[in-house]
């Protein structure tokens, strides 16, 4: 079959694999649609520290189910978004039911092959039906919306409240959208790019520019001196770990939502002196997953502004390299 292989720092290629076969318990996936991924990029930086070359990438999939090896209430011919996560179900997290912080987790399309190829093999209890109206493309976003349900579940996010969001990739842009049916009020979001700053401001949120605006200035005016009840980091940088201890009211939250390439410096002063909150996130639950499809299937949330590229997958090299330039793409589906 055709798949879109890592093969080392900067190299995502099309190529040839096996057709994977599927053991008891498992579904051969004729995969429709895939979206590239922070994470996915991070692998192609080579700095990824589990996924190991040759490697079919593609986390983020949905497609039609070929074959169900074993018995089970999915069909052939069922299409299904896959709920990448594998838990080992022996750890203190998984005992306890929290199988999204596993000690030992794996994900499909980074500890094994995944999404950007013709087939894929998953375990069927990492299928979820989506209804018929949902175009494949959008299905494929069901993951990166479910890490923003799981951020915003994690919040203290309340009617009315003045929320920041620090950085307007997919991540920080859906974050905002759950924000907002979660009743957040006025939505503040900061960004340093042309192209994202313009994306969130189709969305009818107050943006930000940080390179021309002094942005804990800007946030206390326009919050009536208070600064924010809830900031969302989603941009991952040293500067953005720095202003959101300063655009956070006294007894604000911090949620952090990226993955930090290099540990950041966070001024632990101005936490105390606000006795601020600063939570951490990860991944999703299967019930953050099963709301993200229904804010889909329901039109809740409308993520189609979020896809900037679809690609076939013989252009996934081209996909990667536009990824890289914030400029250019936001969301990239992969169609084999
Ligand atoms: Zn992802
Ligand atoms: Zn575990």
């Amino acid at each position: 079959m055709r798949a879109g292989i890592y093969l080392g720092e900067k190299k995502v290629v099309p190529g040839q694999l096996p057709i994977p076969e599927p053991t008891h318990g498992e579904a051969l996936i004729r995969v429709l649609a895939g979206g590239i991924c922070g994470t996915d990029m991070m692998i192609y930086a080579g700095k990824h520290p589990r996924a190991k070359a040759p490697l079919a990438l593609g986390h983020e999939f949905c497609g039609v189910i070929e074959k169900v090896a074993g018995d089970s209430s999915f069909q052939p011919g069922e299409r299904v978004v896959i709920e990448p996560t594998l838990s080992c179900g022996e750890c203190e997290a998984c005992l306890a039911g929290q199988t999204h912080v596993c000690k030992t987790l794996r994900l499909i399309g980074i500890d094994m092959d995944g999404g950007f190829a013709e087939y894929a093999k998953v375990p069927v209890h990492r299928l979820h039906r989506y209804p018929g109206h949902l175009s494949d493309s959008l299905a494929a976003l069901t993951e990166p919306l479910a890490v923003a349900v799981h951020t915003v579940r994690r919040s203290h996010v309340k009617i009315g409240d003045d929320v920041v969001i620090i950085g307007c990739g997919p991540i920080g842009l859906l974050v905002g959208m759950v924000a907002r049916r979660s009743g957040a009020g006025r939505i503040i979001a900061v960004d340093v790019s042309p192209y994202r700053i313009a994306k969130a401001q189709e969305l009818g949120w107050t943006v930000l520019d940080a390179r021309q605006t002094d942005i804990t200035q800007e946030i206390k005016s326009l919050t009536g001196g208070k600064g924010a009840d809830v900031v969302f980091e989603a941009a991952g940088t040293s500067v953005t770990a720095k202003q959101m201890t300063e655009v956070a009211k006294i007894q604000g939250q911090i949620v952090v939502v990226s993955l930090f390439k290099q540990p950041p410096t966070v001024d632990l002063a101005a936490m105390h002196f606000k006795e601020l909150c600063l939570t951490t996130t990860r991944c999703y639950s299967r019930t953050d997953f099963q709301t993200a499809i229904a804010l889909m299937a329901g039109d809740q949330v409308n993520l189609s502004g979020l896809i900037s590229h679809e690609l076939p997958l013989e252009r996934i090299a081209e996909g990667f390299a536009l990824m890289e330039n914030p400029e250019e793409a936001l969301k990239i589906i992969i169609r084999p």
